[in-house]
């Protein structure tokens, strides 16, 4: 009897809770989402944050808990306050292609820009909107405070009817309560939507295979979203192919060979105007081995490799959870870890502050560093030199994992918790924030 009134009393503190957090947001914010469109521009050494436009929608389908808290700092963030910057009325982190694309060898001589496009809650009353940006060493190199007013004239209303075909293929409830995930189809001509549609369940499966989106699958919906192209396929520039699509992506970002992006930010969101989403996955129809995940921006797979399922799951790793890759070269070191910084990434110490990271997952006998064993490959938490990269310098939580090979069946549990930890920040308040 004890444990039934126990398990009532919690349940009801916890429905008070999650009351609390909607309460909060409709004291701050319409149901509605205000898109800010920012050019990010420079070469290595410099770097200039520019407004390019404002826009709004109607619906809000972001979290609408924890709004002031941030779970992961990121390469950026965006800092929503009130005017007189007393108030965090909201927080998002994210990383950027454009900071990437700074560490190569073309920003050395070269000064470029990048579409950068972010979703926030449309305020009540006019705001203060902040968007910085951050270096390895977690220092803020480059910021931009702008004032956001919601009955601004020049505010351009979008997605009033969606302009692109679109269903649900898993719907856990409403929108306001769930992650919504949006597959986005790129390279798919109109007739090729039943493909594509088949690619998405396949998608899916490949990631509710893994824990923790297994046990959490009714945390989230998941959406089709069929952009037809003029061509089939995706442009290949090392085999001098390009196609004409409708996200104009390609293989070769930055002259890596398996590296597939959309630069267009702005046409993805347009495509995607009018739809309720929060994550985006773009499946590219294509053999070609490839793929790339940027935190909080979208993840882009190949569909039709051998290794897409994996790579779909390893990707929707960086841009959902903001995991690390746990995969290392013999010949680098220190370019992005630096040995001074504990980075953000949960998956990753450079044990300058371990303790925030999966100290308490140890056994206590366990060495640190961690000499590989070649047992318990991926179950065992330890600390194993090797990882972002880098293998001097830099430590992962298991010998393999998800983030670190395809043939990995699963999550470390390390990478398992992180992501376990993502899901109830974007669903759940925290009690003690
Ligand atoms: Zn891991």
């Amino acid at each position: 009897m004890m444990k039934w009134h126990r398990m009532y009393a919690l349940l009801l503190l916890l429905m008070i809770v999650v009351r609390a957090g909607a309460q909060q947001f409709d004291a701050y914010f319409e149901d509605c989402t205000l898109r800010v469109d920012y050019i990010f521009s420079g070469d290595n050494r410099h770097q200039q944050i520019s407004v390019d436009e404002l826009c709004c929608s109607k619906g809000w389908f972001g979290r609408r808990v924890n709004l002031g808290h941030l779970l992961l700092r990121g390469n950026g963030q965006i800092v929503m306050t009130d005017t007189l910057g007393r108030d965090t009325l909201y927080r998002h982190s994210f990383s950027t292609l454009f900071q990437e694309w700074q560490t190569t060898e073309e920003a050395t001589r070269l000064w470029r820009s990048f579409e950068n496009v972010f979703l926030l809650p449309m305020p009540r009353t006019a705001v203060n909107v902040t968007v910085s940006l951050t270096d390895t060493h977690n220092r803020v190199t480059s910021s931009l405070t702008h004032r956001v007013n919601p009955r601004d004239i020049l505010l351009r209303p979008v997605g009033r009817e969606a302009q692109t075909r679109w269903r649900y293929l898993r719907r856990s409830g409403d929108s306001r309560e769930k992650i919504d995930v949006a597959f986005v189809a790129e390279g798919y001509r109109k007739g090729e939507m039943r493909v594509f549609l088949r690619d998405c369940r396949e998608s899916i499966e490949a990631l509710l295979a893994h824990e923790p989106f297994r046990s959490m699958a009714d945390r989230f919906n998941f959406i089709a979203v069929m952009a037809s192209s003029p061509e089939s396929g995706v442009s290949i520039p090392h085999a001098g192919e390009w196609r004409n699509t409708v996200l104009g992506s390609n293989f070769d970002t930055f002259y890596s060979d398996r590296y597939l992006t959309t630069l267009r930010l702005k046409r993805l969101h347009d495509v995607l105007a009018g739809i309720p989403y929060e994550h985006i996955i773009i499946l590219a129809n294509t053999e070609n081995y490839g793929g790339g995940g940027i935190y909080n921006s979208y993840l882009m797979s190949a569909a039709h490799n051998t290794r897409s399922r994996p790579v779909v799951v390893h990707e929707f790793g960086h841009s959902f959870a903001g995991l690390a890759d746990e995969y290392y070269y013999d010949d680098q070191y220190e370019t992005q870890y630096p040995a001074d910084t504990e980075p953000w990434e949960p998956n990753l110490t450079t044990l300058v502050d371990f303790g925030s990271k999966w100290a308490d997952m140890l056994e206590s006998d366990q060495p640190v560093p961690t000499p590989p064993s070649g047992r318990d490959l991926y179950t065992e938490v330890g600390v194993y030199e090797g990882g972002g990269y880098q293998s001097r310098g830099v430590f992962r939580p298991s010998q393999e994992c998800r983030m670190k090979t395809n043939e990995s069946p699963v999550f470390c549990p390390v990478c398992e918790r992180a992501i376990r930890r993502i899901i109830d920040y974007y669903t759940e308040e925290r009690r003690n924030p």
